[in-house]
């Protein structure tokens, strides 16, 4: 696990603090105190290498447009669309820069998805169909917005999922 920097402001000092990158993520704009939600998320999904990547995690630094966020830089690493899809339910105001050769390639705002496919996260309910594989049928879930809150059901049988996501991870 990498550096984790608390309580920082980005001031100049702390951006020293906080090395560029060469190649790799930088996760912005996350709400506060969701990036840890967030590192592990990514840290069961694609299984960081400690040895080859390097994470530093910013909590509380000030941002113009929303106050207190946090920040995640990832070295060597690229989410891929599904983990990205699963970030913006955590944390609809991220956004991505991809970075490559010390340079920001690619920079957008996520997006909240309408589905999440099957293969990334189970259903608890033991009378779904796809409850510990009784069936070849693995889950999916429906992505239902009501204001600013974000809820996932089952697209099977309807149940949906209470309390942190990380704990329905496939
Ligand atoms: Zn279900």
């Amino acid at each position: 696990m990498g550096l984790i920097q608390k309580n920082s402001s980005l001031n100049s000092k702390n951006q020293q603090l906080v090395q560029k990158i060469e190649n790799g993520t930088v996760i912005d704009h996350i709400p506060q105190g969701m990036s840890l939600a967030i590192y592990e998320l990514l840290h069961k999904r694609i299984a960081l290498d400690p040895k080859k990547t390097r994470t530093v995690i910013l909590t509380s630094t000030e941002s113009k447009k929303y106050g207190k966020k946090d920040l995640i830089k990832i070295e060597n690493t690229y989410p891929t669309k599904s983990e990205i899809d699963l970030i913006a339910i955590l944390a609809p105001t991220a956004t991505i820069v991809t970075i490559k050769n010390w340079e920001v390639v690619e920079k957008y705002k996520v997006e909240i998805p309408d589905l999440v496919p099957e293969g990334v996260l189970k259903c608890p309910n033991q009378a779904c169909i796809t409850y510990n594989g009784h069936e070849p049928v693995k889950a999916k879930f429906r992505v239902n917005r009501v204001d600013d809150t974000t809820s996932l059901q089952c697209w099977y049988c309807g149940r949906n999922l209470e309390g942190a996501i990380l704990q329905y991870l496939e």
